[in-house]
């Protein structure tokens, strides 16, 4: 089968011939039927340095991923094959602490888990194939009626992610309350779909794209912004003179970063999720009183059931770009170009 693989850091993946794999005792073997190209596949491209990551190359990349039980390993009950089903990303021990509250992206024992702090397309190989093998069937969520695996895969990371930290702020997302979100890509589009599916607060979108403000729009934002530098002084402003609640950073830039926490409210919340790697200065007086400064890390097996539910109920809809498998190095070119709206999705 054709599939798109990672054979050095620092290099663009390309498309080679691999065996379809053969699911041993506990595995379940998915056809895929969507993986969503996410921006961290262009920071693994493009990034990382040999020896940062606990993992062997080479890999195949796609780490969002939805589809149907295509075959069952020896001693696997319950997925039937047909069912379509997405597929959690995060593959932890299973038996730690964190993994058994279904949080694998945090386990606490790497050495028992099928690759430390990775998954499908992170470590192990991913779905830009036509096959996926998952370790074990906790891994796969049946899809809600009315949901198909291409508007299911980006949900498994660009809906999940933003979600999870959504929630972790979900007290102070009171009605009278002002979100940010920055960066509207593949999860920001998401996030701010969610924030409206899940609260009454204001939402005010920043980016620098007329399309992605445009979709921010279409989402139901209350303000969408062009950053520039008045971008904190303008929201705190929008925000009833006092500053944002919670401000949720999808870029992660030095320059994000500073706005975002500059416009963040006295006892608010300021939560880095995307990794360009900027960095700001954390001391007493660097930003209002009694703010929390976060990262927050994909989600839990819990909350993309809840995640995949909103969507089936139609209050989450991923806009998506559809690519073919031959075309999946042009997706990431795209992205990393900043062409595409919402989120590409490979369809093998
Ligand atoms: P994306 O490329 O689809 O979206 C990024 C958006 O940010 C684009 O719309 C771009 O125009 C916008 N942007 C760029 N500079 C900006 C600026 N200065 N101000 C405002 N907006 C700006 O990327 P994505 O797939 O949505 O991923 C976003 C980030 O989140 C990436 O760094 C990715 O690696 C990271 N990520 C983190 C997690 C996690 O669990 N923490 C999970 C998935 C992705
Ligand atoms: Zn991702
Ligand atoms: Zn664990």
């Amino acid at each position: 089968m054709h599939a798109l693989r990672l054979n050095g850091w620092k290099s663009e993946a390309v498309l080679e011939d691999v065996p379809v794999p053969e699911p041993g005792p506990g595995q379940v073997l998915v056809q895929v039927g969507g993986a969503g190209a996410c921006h961290s596949d262009l920071h693994l491209m493009h990034d990382f340095e040999d020896g940062l990551l606990p993992w062997h190359l080479p890999f195949t990349l796609g780490h969002e991923n939805a589809g149907w039980v295509h075959t069952l390993g020896t001693g696997v009950t319950g997925p039937e094959p047909g069912q379509p089903v997405a597929v959690v990303g995060a593959w932890g021990c299973g038996a730690c602490a964190r993994c058994r509250v279904g949080f694998e992206t945090y386990c606490e024992d790497p050495a028992n888990a099928p690759v430390p702090a990775g998954g499908g397309g992170l470590g192990l190989d991913g779905g830009m194939a036509e096959y996926l093998l998952v370790p074990a069937a906790r891994f796969l969520v049946p899809l809600p009626d009315g949901l198909d695996p291409v508007h299911a895969a980006p949900l498994t990371d660009a809906g999940l992610t933003p979600y999870h930290a959504i929630k972790r702020s979900l007290p102070k997302l009171t009605p009278d309350a002002t979100a940010v979100v920055i960066g509207v890509g593949g999860l920001g589009h998401l996030a701010v779909q969610l924030l409206k599916a899940v609260c009454a607060a204001q939402v005010i979108a920043v980016d620098p794209r007329a399309e992605a403000r445009q979709l921010a729009d279409e989402a139901g934002a209350d303000l969408s912004l062009s950053p520039d530098a008045d971008t904190a002084a303008t929201i705190r402003q929008a925000a009833h003179g006092r500053g944002a609640d919670v401000v949720l950073d999808f870029v992660g830039s030095e320059a994000t970063m500073q706005t975002g926490l500059a416009a963040t409210r006295m006892l608010g919340d300021f939560t880095l999720v995307g990794i360009a790697g900027g960095s700001v200065p954390f001391s007493f007086f660097s930003q209002a009183y009694e703010v929390s400064l976060q990262t927050t890390y994909w989600g839990t097996r819990g909350e993309l059931v809840e995640v995949l539910d909103l969507a089936a109920r139609g209050l989450l809809r991923p806009d998506i770009t559809r690519f073919s498998l031959a075309d999946a190095p042009e997706a990431y070119r795209r992205l990393a170009a900043g062409e595409v709206a919402g989120r590409a999705v490979v369809v093998p």
